[in-house]
């Protein structure tokens, strides 16, 4: 599957008709919050292929279009969170959101809330694994784990909960938002257990393919995580543009 990932920030080349060349086709296009709900459905009505999202922190109850219409979500796509789903062969499930930092009342959640969270998962998770003998594929959340790819601020850290997820669920991706990338350095893939967590700020395109037994029997063998700095997995390629960080 190829897929569409995209995250945080409006880019130009993509809220435009250049998106055909952009990003070639796609077979589903997937959002890990604090998007615009405009940018979200210009971009699925482009590319023309089913859609999943989270939001992010900066969710918002409603938006208003230049009309006055107001919109409780994107139009084209499907809110993830809390829900398992099957596309294309892939199982996807969603948590979105972030660490609690403020007195915020949507969007944010403690590590016992997302605990709560996870638990809705749950039948989802065990249907799957009872249908396709695997729990998921793909966990779409908004916030990183803790300790990958998340920042020291309260704002940023990642959930521990999420490491916890990865362990028992061993989803063979965890694509997140909500760090925003400035340097071309910065570590935005990460092999975790069984996982390749991915950020995908402000765009990605993915090669995302279901686990299979011989994957999965293959990925086993390196149980324990990798040290910080570990060097980019091939598998996700790279095509995200830096041209517009600021
Ligand atoms: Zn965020």
């Amino acid at each position: 599957m190829r897929v569409l990932a995209i995250s945080d920030k409006v880019v130009p080349s993509l809220y435009s008709e250049q998106i055909r060349q952009r990003v070639g086709e796609v077979d589903l296009v997937i959002s890990c919050g604090d998007l615009p709900y405009y940018y979200i459905d210009y971009v699925v009505s482009m590319v023309n292929r089913p859609a999943f999202f989270v939001y992010g922190n900066h969710g918002r109850a409603v938006e208003y279009w230049s009309n006055n219409q107001a919109v409780t979500g994107p139009v084209g796509a499907f809110n993830l969170h809390r829900q398992t789903v099957q596309e294309g062969g892939l199982l996807l499930a969603g948590l979105e959101g972030s660490i609690r930092y403020s007195r915020a009342p949507r969007f944010q959640y403690t590590e016992a809330e997302m605990w709560a969270n996870i638990a809705r998962l749950a039948p989802g998770l065990l249907l799957n694994r009872l249908r396709y003998g695997r729990w998921l594929d793909v966990l779409v959340t908004h916030s990183p784990p803790f300790g990958i790819h998340d920042q020291p601020d309260r704002a940023h850290t990642g959930f521990r909960s999420f490491l916890t997820f990865m362990r028992l669920f061993r989803p063979r991706y965890l694509l997140h938002g909500h760090i925003h990338v400035y340097r071309r350095d910065t570590v935005t893939t990460t092999q975790y257990l069984d996982t390749q967590v991915i950020n995908v700020y402000p765009y990605r395109i993915l090669e995302l393919e279901p686990a299979t037994r011989a994957s999965r029997a293959a990925s086993g063998v390196h149980a324990p995580a990798p040290e910080p700095g570990f060097p980019e997995a091939s598998h996700a390629h790279d095509e995200q543009s830096f041209s517009n960080a600021s």
